[in-house]
């Protein structure tokens, strides 16, 4: 309602200043179609855009939730006024791809080309474009749109878009149509608040998880203000949570890790734990009973929460990122007793994602990875299904 005339039908729209200005200014663009070819480099207002038309990419994907990832093409949109071009050169595997590819969380789309964890070099901009310049580095993670307009929008919380943000992959694309497809390809086109900079003098490929495991975890630690000298759990040592351990002991807490694989212990220890834990180890879970500020599960399946509440301290968090299922066990009496919370968190917002870049690229944080060609994707996937990953594959995109 405009506040100067009082008049309950006069809607004043908020003001167009600074990042959220830019983003409602793309939203108000999104919704114009951008795809048809190199005429929609031409912007609303007359401007000439950068001209630069449709493009073909090479992309793996997946034809069927049985079939193999196996190279594909696909069209990606001419540049619009506010898009960025970006030649993709390292993309991570996420085990959300795996989740997705066979339609784990539902039915999805085909052919479905996963990669969300996205580095990339610049190679074309629209005309309305400040925030890049051709030969910069962008980094795009999970979403690559949202409507800009409603109060999560707003708020810097474009992820949990009222309207639904646009996923990076198998996502209905409101621009090109379709779904959308994501990093396990040659290029993309994407709108350029979607994509974060990339500061110089990083090691891109340990940055390219960071755009998904970094801000997933990063958040929560964020929410939660996690501060020097607070001690904090991490369930699972995979992608997610070697993340969260860098994450937390860079924030000066004291961290514990909570692994099912022995093999990962002096890897905890490595990355700044100070211990290490098997799940299944009672007198230690007995030991550390009731003494946690803040855990954070990042094991990507469902599992027994109670033995992880019940090390919670009276008002403490366990914040769930990882399992997308129902988590069994939740005892109301014992955690009501010590009014201790369950909660959880999925990825951020793009300003806390900027956040989480120049925070590891300050610290000199990268994830652990090891260096694959997209031939090797089907063969990365069943290493993750075996837990056969130190600690995140990332996709080389110049061995294409
Ligand atoms: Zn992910
Ligand atoms: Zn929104």
């Amino acid at each position: 309602m405009c506040k100067k005339c009082s008049d309950p039908t006069h809607v004043v729209s908020p003001p167009a200043i600074g990042r959220r200005g830019l983003l409602a200014a793309g939203a108000t663009l999104a919704a114009t179609p951008l795809f048809a070819g190199a005429a929609a480099a031409q912007t609303p207002d007359g401007t000439a855009g950068t001209n630069v038309a449709a493009t073909t990419a090479r992309a793996w994907g997946a034809a069927s939730k049985t079939s193999p990832i196996g190279p594909i093409e696909i069209k990606r949109r001419a540049v619009g006024p506010n898009d960025v071009q970006l030649q993709i050169l390292y993309c991570g595997i996420c085990h959300s791809d795996i989740h997705m590819v066979e339609s784990d969380w539902g039915p999805s789309p085909y052919p479905i080309v996963p990669g969300h964890e996205i580095i990339g070099r610049v190679t074309a901009v629209g005309a309305k474009v400040t925030k890049f310049r051709v030969g910069d580095i962008g980094g795009v993670g999970c979403m690559v749109n949202s409507c800009g307009r409603c109060v999560e929008c707003l708020n810097d919380r474009e992820h949990a878009c009222l309207n639904g943000m646009t996923l990076t992959y198998a996502s209905p694309d409101a621009q090109s149509g379709g779904f959308t497809f994501g990093g396990y390809s040659t290029s993309m086109v994407v709108t350029d608040h979607f994509v974060v900079r990339i500061p110089p003098g990083v090691n891109l490929a340990g940055m390219a998880p960071v755009l998904c495991a970094g801000i997933t975890t990063f958040s929560p630690l964020q929410h939660w203000k996690a501060v020097r000298g607070q001690k904090i759990g991490v369930i699972g040592l995979g992608g997610l949570g070697h993340m969260a351990v860098k994450l937390a002991v860079a924030k000066g807490a004291d961290v514990t890790v909570f692994t099912t694989s022995p093999g990962k212990r002096a890897d905890a220890v490595r990355m700044g734990a100070k211990e290490a834990v098997l799940w299944d180890d009672a007198e230690s879970m007995k030991r550390l009973a009731a003494s946690f500020d803040l855990i954070v599960a990042a094991t990507p399946q469902a599992f027994n929460v109670q033995p992880f509440m019940d090390l919670l301290k009276t008002d403490a968090t366990l914040v769930n990122v990882g399992a997308l299922e129902e988590l069994p066990g939740y005892n109301a009496m014992r955690n009501n007793t010590a009014r201790r919370n369950l909660s959880g968190s999925m990825i951020g917002g793009i300003a806390e994602t900027q956040e989480v870049v120049d925070y590891c690229a300050a610290r000199g944080i990268t994830a652990d990875i090891e260096l694959i060609r997209p031939d090797q994707i089907n063969e990365a996937f069943a290493r993750m299904k075996g837990k056969d990953i130190k600690f995140r594959f990332v996709i080389d995109m110049s061995a294409a």
